[in-house]
């Protein structure tokens, strides 16, 4: 372990440090508290064996300072003192010391108190290590939670919580959003033809197409089964409408044959809104306004993309 020693008396400081090195230990000494509150910070030691009366910082001041600073690490604290008062003691231990031993130093003491130490320490590092792996494994979760596990998009929680933080973007710092429903066209008579597991792949398919499509600040959700939602940020509806667009096209050129369509090959259509700082809409509004635009390109023969056709329609 790597041992702190803070005394401000040589003899003992020197008998301290002859000792630990006999047990093998990895020993750093200071000459005051304050000296020590400085090679604490720098050294990181397992182990701090202060004395009681120093200069400039006593040694009940330095493990109040070691106790209260945040670290992941828990350093263990042991008070040597020749002054073996039980008040003392016990106010010690209430400023956060672990342990303490009575001057003159003896070696099977300070051995005995580096092994509980050691235990300690031990314990510590090991639920700071699990602390860790936790947060990792919960991180992982709420990934795992946000995820539609076919397509790798975001699933419908992902976009209800980033629709609150969108709403609250676009009224506090006014910004502009762009949202489009995605919808594949004739997917029924797909899976009928084909089969569930071929249109599981064509979803698939086209999610990979619509992700290459996008751009960096994009965000693109599975909102239902055959249908896709595309945040734009600060997007103006005919920009919106161009990237959407840009999918649609790029759907019909993966050329996935599809004999139920009367393009012969898998397409789909889109509907496109946006939500606009100047006007009073919610992400809600935006999205049914994008869903009526979906029906009416759905309505116009499919493979297509309609817009909003005016705010009035998105005001709720
Ligand atoms: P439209 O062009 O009007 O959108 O017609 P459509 O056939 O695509 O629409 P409809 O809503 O009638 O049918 C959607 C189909 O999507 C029905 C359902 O079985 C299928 N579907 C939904 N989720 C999945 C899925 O995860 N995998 C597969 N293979 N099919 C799915
Ligand atoms: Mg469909
Ligand atoms: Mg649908």
């Amino acid at each position: 372990m790597k041992i702190l020693v803070a005394d401000d008396d040589p003899t003992s400081r020197l008998i301290a440090d002859m000792a630990l090195r006999a047990l093998g230990q990895e020993c750093h000494t200071a000459t005051d508290g304050i000296e020590a509150w400085d090679a604490f910070q720098a050294l990181h030691p397992d182990v701090v064996l202060s004395d009681w009366m120093m200069p400039g910082m006593s040694g009940l001041e330095l493990c109040r300072k070691i106790r209260s600073s945040a670290t992941n690490t828990y350093p263990y604290l042991i008070m040597v003192t020749n002054r073996g008062a039980v008040d003392e003691i016990l106010e010690g231990m209430n400023a956060g010391v672990d342990d303490y031993l009575v001057k003159p130093l003896n070696t099977e003491d300070l051995q005995a108190r580096l092994i509980g130490a050691s235990r300690v320490t031990g314990l510590h590092t090991q639920l700071a290590t699990q602390r860790t792996e936790l947060q990792g494994l919960n991180l992982e979760l709420s990934a795992i939670a946000r995820r539609d596990p076919l397509t790798g998009l975001g699933n419908r929680r992902a976009l209800e919580e980033d629709l609150e933080l969108l709403e609250a973007r676009v009224t506090r710092y006014g910004h502009r959003y762009c949202m489009a429903l995605l919808d594949v066209d004739l997917f029924k008579s797909y899976n009928d033809t084909y089969g569930h597991m071929a249109g599981d792949e064509i979803l698939q398919a086209v999610a990979a197409e619509l992700k290459a499509e996008a751009r960096g600040g994009d965000a693109l959700f599975r909102y239902g089964g055959e249908e896709f939602l595309c945040i734009f940020p600060e997007q103006s509806l005919a920009g919106g409408r161009l990237a959407v667009e840009r999918m649609r096209s790029g759907v019909v050129k993966l050329s996935i044959p599809h004999t139920g369509s009367p393009t012969g090959v898998l397409t789909i259509s889109g509907g496109v809104a946006v939500l606009d700082p100047g006007q009073s809409t919610s992400a809600s509004a935006v999205l049914k306004a994008a869903d009526e635009a979906l029906y009416r390109a759905k309505q116009l023969g499919r493979n297509r993309v309609e817009q909003a056709s005016s705010h009035a329609e998105v005001t709720g």
